[in-house]
């Protein structure tokens, strides 16, 4: 099939939802990918922040299909062990107390904007229910998710939508302060806004409202559905901000490219949700923990997240020194470039022309390699992005 077969279907057979880059890819390894035509890209976008380990790494490869190969699902009537191993690999890594499996970011973000209002219901009954999030914030898109999320372009066409979130200013403790009132229950935040742009919370802000959130019985729900699992050089963002927050959602990477989302919560959270109160068919799917336990296995040991930083950090050395870059920001391996000239699109467009897979998000260029993307590959990618600026 020709790319231009492909976009005819595509047109013809898809519900419009999505604007794509002009290529087909068939076949990756690694942080290089190949379209059906055969022409090679180096990969700076790991499809969203997803595939961890590059396209069909070796070891997660044998992990998942062996496990298609022996029980694919059983559904959550029964115990599975390797759910429960990876529920107990997570807690132990992160010092949470429960994990929930879900199969996305978004579904991570229900699971958590349930379980703080029902820990809220409990304890304070049915008024306080309100969550601040953002400006700028992306949650999901469901409709309580994109209810939740901090951007006006999202709150159109499909009302009514789910009550209850308002949106603060970030970096801003009196505008978070504001908007809470008796009828709050929780502040969720993403640590680096991703969509919005990959704009990092200061660290300051970050604690006081740690603390804040701690002095009022709110929970504090750290959405790291793009930030976790090592992208940011750390297993969790948080850690970096030195705050212990109360629940955390987690996806993307978290399977390695298989859906998958998890919603971690404190001790305090532990017996919130009990039989009949939250659910998925899907969550905890076998062949999604068998790819995760490789993930957890791989980028949870101090030698890798350190390797995440180091490269991040010569990524936003060689990008600085560009000519036509005017700001490079993000943690690990989660980078934003700020563009002299606004033209984030077309030099995207220019450079996966040239073989190159990169992201935008608002006005900025994003790049969230492969985490084991190798020195070569950085090389000749920032190369041909350097060409195509
Ligand atoms: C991608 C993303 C989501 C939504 O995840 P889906 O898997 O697309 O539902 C939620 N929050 C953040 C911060 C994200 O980056």
């Amino acid at each position: 099939m020709t790319l231009e077969q492909i976009k005819a279907d595509e047109s013809q057979y898809l519900m419009h939802t999505y604007g794509r880059f002009n290529v087909a890819l068939v076949k990756g390894k690694g942080a290089k990918a190949w379209d059906e035509s055969g022409k090679e890209y180096i990969d700076f976008t790991s499809g969203i922040g997803v595939n961890c380990l590059g396209y069909s790494d070796d070891g997660w490869v044998k992990a998942v299909s062996d496990q298609a190969a022996t029980l694919q699902h059983i559904s959550n009537l029964y115990y599975s062990p390797l759910q429960t191993e990876l529920a107990k690999k997570l807690c132990k890594a992160t010092g949470f107390s429960k994990v929930f499996f879900a199969n996305s970011g978004a579904e991570a973000n229900e699971c958590a904007i349930k379980l703080a209002r029902k820990y809220s219901f409990e304890k304070y009954g049915k008024e306080r229910t309100e969550i601040v999030t953002l400006e700028n914030s992306f949650h999901g898109r469901t409709v309580t998710t994109l209810a939740a999320t901090g951007q006006d372009v999202f709150h159109n066409y499909f009302f009514p939508f789910t009550e209850g979130f308002t949106f603060a200013k970030a970096n801003d403790m009196n505008s978070v302060k504001e908007k809470v009132n008796e009828k709050t229950c929780a502040v969720m935040v993403e640590l680096i806004q991703g969509e919005g742009g990959v704009n990092p919370l200061d660290k300051e802000f970050v604690q006081q409202l740690a603390n804040y959130c701690k002095e009022n019985d709110l929970l504090l729900i750290i959405d790291e559905v793009q930030t976790g699992v090592g992208r940011t050089g750390t297993l969790y963002c948080y850690e970096q901000f030195g705050i212990k927050p109360d629940i955390v959602s987690s996806a993307k990477g978290i399977g390695g490219g298989l859906p998958m989302g998890a919603c971690l919560c404190s001790e305090s959270l532990a017996n919130v949700m009990t039989p009949g109160t939250h659910g998925t068919t899907y969550g905890g799917n076998p062949i999604a923990c068998a790819g995760a336990l490789e993930v957890l296995s791989r980028v949870n040991t101090p030698e890798f997240l350190k390797s995440v930083q180091e490269k991040g950090q010569y990524i936003k050395e060689k990008l600085s020194a560009m000519d036509g870059v005017s700001q490079v920001r993000g943690m690990g391996m989660m980078i934003g470039v700020v563009l002299k000239k606004d033209n984030a699109k077309e030099v995207a467009a220019k450079c996966v022309e040239n073989g190159l897979l990169v992201l935008t998000a608002k006005t900025l260029i994003r790049f969230l390699p492969p985490l084991n993307i190798t020195e070569d590959e950085i090389n000749r990618g920032l190369e041909i992005f350097k060409k195509c600026l």
